[in-house]
């Protein structure tokens, strides 16, 4: 039992005036250390990019005929499959994710 010993990030970082003051601001509203509220915001926010990166998962299996999560394989050639009938889905990933870099890379390189 006893207090848990804390792990402490000694290094210091920059914000604005304008981020300090809002940030002041909601502490004291919630009564709560400048650091346990931007723990508890870094939190939310990963938990939002990790609930985007689950529904960005999400693909359409013909063998299910519905939108299924996809099981990802590998690092550097990564296979897709079916989470639910283990189809293999790695071709049509792969063309969306060329659709997708192309569209957003417009000048090329
Ligand atoms: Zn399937």
């Amino acid at each position: 039992m006893g207090r848990r010993k804390e792990f402490k990030v000694g290094k210091s970082f920059t914000l604005t005036i304008k981020t300090l003051g809002w940030m002041a601001e909601q502490c004291q509203e919630r009564e709560m250390k400048a650091s346990e509220w931007l723990e508890r915001l870094i939190c939310k926010e990963r938990e939002r990019l990790n609930d985007q990166k689950r529904r960005n998962n999400k693909y359409h299996c013909i063998g299910c005929n519905k939108d299924v999560i996809l099981k990802v394989e590998g690092f550097v050639n990564q296979k897709f499959y079916c989470s639910e009938c283990g189809k293999d889905h790695t071709e049509g990933v792969k063309y969306l994710m060329r659709m997708n870099k192309d569209g957003s890379k417009t000048q090329g390189t």
